[in-house]
């Protein structure tokens, strides 16, 4: 087999949805399972759907996952360039070959006359008429004018595009690799637009050359994209590269989390969950998005639960890094039916990530978020708080969240269960097991867990009389880690000192 060769292919319009990233995703793990090059290109030859900004964005998200491209705008190729903004005059080329061999014509009419051209049909009772071969006869292009006055025309500078010639009334197909063979009527297409009056190739016209040129084997991308690839077998055609046309794959859309309708953007907003990967900010005036990233999600979290949006492995397993996705990733495991985003079960792949990662991964992952939170923290401390909590977080901000009682001395008590757990004997019970916790040296979980239990059993007492009072003593809440754990790392004297504060504050809020 020729070498795989795939391209991620977006257009910088605005920062990339999750579903690019899938698309990018499974166009990489097609890529490295066999050895083959994942390639970068930058579709922008829609100048009015220009974004600054977007370019970036779409290099900083594919670096955050860990899916660097092998050949792109940066990292250079045999291939390039990789910007379409950059090869312009390579179509140009192209579709002057097509216009000389009667694949493609010039045509000059106005949006006016185009849209008088739609009245007319309308009128002859035609649903949605199209520029095509029922109409280009009627319309100014150089099917209609004699050559001389094409030449005319364009020596006065008279703005026009290259159309494709679509001939009707035949059956184009394809075989998807998702969704099976899938035909096309050409009667149902028009005569697209393959060079602007700009000058500027259309998606069109340059995706196809492109892909040609760079020998792209393999085509994945959304399924919105289904509807075109009639004309793009036509273009192939019409280059005579039919032969060595790419194979493709259309991804199954990825739908709003109640699983009607497609995941748009605005869905994040509204719901209260990243639909995006890195934070965007437009500037003033425009809508800002969090991404995975700033939610606390673990890059490789996010590219498993993405994976999982529209393809298995088959089996029971569900965790894989994104090097462990390459092994197993076959794109005849994609599903056909739309993915429903459940942002609960991307939150349940982070955990499962979280819980997996070894500890000192884990550090590099906290430490930059720590001042952030907390004043008064040390490296020491977060790597001593990491294996208690790694189990009981679903985000990174989670983390910073829950742990507040071990950075920080300013965290308010659950006064509801101070009022039910304060009794009359808990002041004494209290007193007596800190002069007992006092007289631990050194200051163990193992040593206070003793000291505790023996307390309660040589009293007579219940658990449920002093653990509840002894963990909102020291953490303000019942929720929390192993508390003789947590009481070793926050030490003797901070846990002296936090429940002789409890012994002053709990008969004040029993009232
Ligand atoms: N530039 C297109 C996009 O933004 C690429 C579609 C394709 O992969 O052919 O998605």
């Amino acid at each position: 087999m020729k070498n795989i060769r795939v391209r991620f292919a977006p257009s910088p319009t605005g920062p990339l949805h999750i579903g690019g990233v899938r698309t990018a995703l499974y166009n990489y793990l097609l890529a490295k399972k066999h050895q083959g090059a994942f390639v970068l290109r930058i579709e922008d030859t829609d100048r009015t759907r220009y974004v600054e900004g977007a370019e970036e964005y779409i290099k900083r998200a594919l670096e955050w996952f860990g899916m660097s491209p092998d050949e792109g705008v940066d990292q250079g190729g045999a291939y390039g360039p990789y910007r379409q903004s950059d090869r312009k005059e390579i179509y140009l080329k192209y579709v002057d070959d097509l216009v000389a061999a009667g694949r493609a014509y010039i045509a000059f009419d106005t949006p006016e006359e185009i849209q008088a051209m739609r009245e007319r049909e309308q009128n002859k009772g035609v649903h949605s008429p199209k520029y095509d071969a029922s109409t280009r006869m009627t319309m100014r292009n150089s099917l209609t004018l004699s050559a001389g006055e094409v030449t005319g025309l364009q020596q006065q500078g008279t703005p026009y595009v290259v159309r494709l010639l679509v001939e009707p009334g035949r059956t184009v197909e394809i075989e998807d690799l998702v969704r099976g063979s899938v035909r096309f009527d050409t009667t149902e297409l028009d005569d697209k637009v393959l060079l602007k009056g700009d000058g500027m190739p259309t998606y069109h016209l340059a995706n196809i050359v492109d892909d040609h040129l760079m020998e792209i084997t393999h085509v994945i991308r959304g399924e919105e994209w289904l509807s075109s690839t009639a004309h793009h077998v036509l273009l192939y055609e019409a280059f005579g590269w039919k032969d060595s046309m790419p194979s493709f794959a259309h991804l199954p859309l990825i739908l709003k989390p109640s699983g009607k309708g497609k995941l748009s953007k605005r869905d994040g907003a509204k719901f209260g969950f990243p639909v995006f990967p890195l934070a965007w900010d437009a500037g003033e005036g425009e809508e800002a998005y969090l991404g995975f990233k700033e939610a606390g999600f673990l890059p490789d979290a996010v590219i498993n639960f993405l994976a999982f949006l529209g393809w298995n492995p088959g089996g029971e397993r569900e965790i894989f890094t994104l090097s462990e996705l390459v092994e197993v990733f076959d794109p005849a495991h994609i599903v056909k039916s739309g993915a429903r985003f459940d942002y609960e079960k991307a939150l349940w792949f982070n955990q499962q990530h979280i819980m997996r990662l070894p500890d000192d991964a884990l550090l590099e992952w906290l430490r930059p978020g720590m001042s952030a939170y907390y004043t008064d923290w040390s490296e020491e401390q977060l790597k001593r708080v990491i294996p208690l909590m790694k189990e009981r977080i679903k985000t990174r901000n989670e983390f910073y969240e829950n742990t507040r009682f071990f950075f920080s001395e300013d965290w308010p008590y659950e006064e509801k269960m101070i009022r039910k757990k304060w009794k009359e004997d808990s002041p004494a019970h209290l007193q007596n097991l800190l002069a007992g916790l006092k007289q631990i040296d050194p200051f163990e979980a193992a040593a206070c867990e003793a000291t505790v239990k023996t307390f309660i059993s040589e009293n007579g007492l219940s658990f449920g009389a002093i653990m509840p009072l002894l963990r909102i003593g020291l953490t303000g809440t019942l929720k929390g880690p192993d508390l003789f754990q947590t009481m070793e790392i926050l030490g003797r004297e901070r846990t002296i000192a936090r429940l002789e504060r409890a012994l002053e504050a709990f008969p004040r809020i029993k009232g």
